[in-house]
């Protein structure tokens, strides 16, 4: 992925305001270093399956780190966070990096949709039947907009979203970053009781944008792609504007090295962790860390279970099956879980181990024994190492 270098006028305002410091900040700190992790060192680690027991019966906490995009991330989340709840070898500490590409400035505000999504749905204020925005939501605002002919009017902003993304966007004005100001989002939706900790992938500003096979190739924002085109236009590229300036935020890096479990959710291979796996270094990180790296196929039956994963995968010319995807992840990845429709394939086809789970999150107690068997998986992994 590279930038396409234009430059681009609402983040450079979002920058320069984000270079003051503001009191918020100072606040905030107090609470973000409530939320250290305890465990074991890197070192340490890497001895062995032995030492996860022992950081049990010490009563450390397992570090689980997963990179997440919206609804397919946050539905695994929700079931992960379920699982853990109902063992007996807690505490589990679960960091999340969120996908920051879908990011967008509508009406002033900056709005980020993964970020969101997770927030709402391990708060319990999702919209559970849609998988993102709010539950009992209104569009008293969006209908004003329309009858101004504000555009644009393909993007839904609920009347209680638009509250998340005017205070992120005075919190961000005030100078704070995109980091602190989702520190404290999580605070209201209780991620810290539930020992979750989100992170943005990065807080430079970066956006997805999708470059059409058109005659007279233009790029359109990711959001206008998905959202009003349905992802039905003919894609020539993926670029993510402001990546080449990105630096991973604080903390994503050592999550992903002072791990001890990583996880792929079923998200969007190539919006999702495909734009997070851009960022500098984290690739590396993933590369290099002694954690077992586990990874939940996002397709079944070589199907995305929702939204157009199969679109952006033959975009950038892989195959949409379980199989291809995990080649994406090839060199870092540890195991990788399939459904049972597709473990023929995948077990002949992918290097790494494969296992068959039916992955459909029909529910979250379903979500919820898909996240057991990928951590399963990764216990039997350290074991044997
Ligand atoms: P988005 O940002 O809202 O598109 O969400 P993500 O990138 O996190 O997840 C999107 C992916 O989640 C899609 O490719 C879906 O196929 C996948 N997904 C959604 N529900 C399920 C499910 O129940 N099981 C599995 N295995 N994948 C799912
Ligand atoms: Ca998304």
């Amino acid at each position: 992925m590279t930038s396409c270098g234009r430059g681009y006028a609402p983040m450079a305002r979002y920058r320069a305001a984000a270079a003051e410091i503001s009191a918020a900040t100072a606040a905030f700190r107090g609470t973000w270093a409530d939320m250290r992790h305890v465990g074991s060192g890197a070192a340490g680690r890497r001895n062995g399956g032995w030492l996860w027991a022992a950081c049990t019966w010490l009563g450390w906490a397992m570090r689980i780190t997963a990179l997440a995009g919206g609804v397919g991330g946050a539905r695994f989340l929700r079931g992960l966070r379920h699982h853990l709840d109902r063992r007996d070898d807690g505490p589990h500490d679960v960091t999340v990096i969120g996908n920051t590409g879908d990011d967008i400035t509508l009406f002033g505000l900056r709005v980020c949709p993964d970020l969101d999504t997770i927030l709402y749905t391990l708060g319990g204020g999702v919209h559970d039947g849609q998988g993102w925005g709010r539950a009992d939501e209104s569009h008293r605002v969006q209908e004003e907009l329309l009858a101004y002919g504000a555009t644009p009017d393909w993007f839904a902003l609920g009347d209680l979203d638009l509250a998340t993304h005017i205070v992120r966007s005075q919190w961000l004005g005030q100078g704070m970053s995109l980091s602190e100001v989702t520190a404290l989002l999580a605070q209201r939706w209780g991620l810290p009781e539930q020992r979750v900790r989100l992170l943005p992938m990065t807080d430079t500003p970066v956006e997805t944008h999708v470059v059409l096979a058109e005659e007279e190739p233009r790029a359109v924002h990711f959001q206008e792609w998905w959202v009003r085109m349905q992802a039905a236009a003919p894609v020539e590229r993926f670029v993510v504007a402001g990546m080449d300036r990105a630096v991973a935020a604080p903390g994503v890096l050592d999550a992903l090295r002072e791990a001890d479990v990583v996880l792929l959710p079923p998200s969007n291979p190539v919006v999702s962790i495909g734009i997070i796996l851009g960022v500098p270094g984290v690739r590396d990180a993933l590369r290099g860390t002694a954690a077992p790296v586990v990874g939940v196929s996002p397709l079944i039956g070589g199907r995305p279970v929702r939204g157009h994963a199969d679109a952006c995968l033959t975009a950038i010319g892989v195959e949409p099956t379980s199989a291809a995807v995990a080649g994406l992840y090839a060199d870092f990845l540890d195991a990788w879980l399939v459904d049972p429709t597709d473990a023929d394939v995948a077990v002949q086809r992918v290097r790494v181990e494969a296992h068959s789970e039916p992955l459909l999150m029909s529910s979250v107690e379903a979500a919820g024994a898909i996240a057991g068997a990928a951590l399963g998986l990764a216990e039997s992994i350290r074991t044997s190492r």
